[in-house]
């Protein structure tokens, strides 16, 4: 594992994701590794290269987004889109902590991803300003062989539903993403149920996605002997199958698609107005 202390000269950066106004990456490559991992592919250098091995952390964030705040509409942020914000590494350096609280005193809004419970480090935090604050979630399956295989060094399965119980325990707004689904490794009932029945406990909205290719996700994956697969009538009726489950337990279930298109549909309707 190889930290390199960068300087940056921006903090926020315009998303590409219709559900958020804007992008926060305090860190370059993410030690987690996950095999199916798509910010691999977009993130040049040495994190992008040796991913899960390398991570830059961008030292002087703070003091730019400090700056960066005042000249901005405040929006809703993604932290992150192309790390995972809660890391190993933010235990030493605690950049999100630091840009969460400059962002939310600033009147902008988070949606936060992750798949480690140092989370719960900022729930005091995220307490405070529930009301601009939501906290997603990663859970692909419970199985731990299957878990250790696709994500090595993020922490299991079971941890993160823990987290999930905490944060919904404090009403702080929790989602999970069920994704990526890969044909064959990840998309039976018994990796998913458990996942929706943690869903439906936490009251969180589901996003659920397939796996899409990607050429450094794709060689990852072929390193770790999975080879993946993808038609659309699988994922159509894999899609339906966890919907349809939902249904049963009573849990908002969406698609990665759908929720894009409804993000477009109110980021259109935000515009307009
Ligand atoms: S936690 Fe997220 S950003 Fe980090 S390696 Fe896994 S998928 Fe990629």
């Amino acid at each position: 594992m190889k930290v390199v202390e960068i300087r940056t000269t921006r903090g926020l950066a315009k998303s590409g994701l219709p559900e958020y106004d804007y992008a926060l990456n305090p860190y370059l490559g993410c030690l987690h590794g996950c095999r199916y991992c798509y910010a691999r592919d977009f993130t040049r250098g040495e994190p992008g290269d040796a991913w899960g091995e390398v991570v830059y952390v961008k030292v002087n964030l703070p003091e730019v987004l400090a700056r960066e705040v005042k000249a901005l509409k405040p929006g809703v942020v993604g932290v992150s889109t192309i790390t995972d914000p809660y890391q190993p590494v933010e235990a030493k350096y605690r950049l999100t902590r630091r840009a969460l609280e400059i962002l939310l005193a600033s009147g902008f809004k988070a949606s936060i991803q992750t798949k480690s419970t140092y989370v719960l480090k900022d729930v005091d935090l995220l307490f405070v300003h529930k009301d601009k604050v939501d906290v997603g979630l990663t859970i692909t399956t419970f199985k731990a062989e299957t878990a250790k295989l696709l994500e090595p060094n993020a922490p299991p399965p079971r941890a993160r539903a823990y987290a999930l119980l905490a944060l919904s325990e404090l009403g702080v707004k929790t989602w999970v993403f069920l994704g990526p689904i890969i044909r064959g490794v990840n998309d039976g009932v018994e990796d998913y149920a458990p996942i929706l029945e943690i869903a439906r406990r936490t009251k969180s909205e589901v996003i659920v996605d397939r796996y899409r290719h990607r050429p450094g996700a794709d060689s990852m994956l072929l390193a770790a002997g999975i080879k993946p697969r993808y038609d659309a009538s699988w994922w159509r009726s894999k899609a339906a199958e966890i919907k349809a489950k939902c249904a049963e337990l009573g849990v908002a279930c969406r698609t990665a698609e759908e929720e894009w298109r409804e993000a477009r549909r109110s980021r259109d309707l935000r515009d307009f107005l």
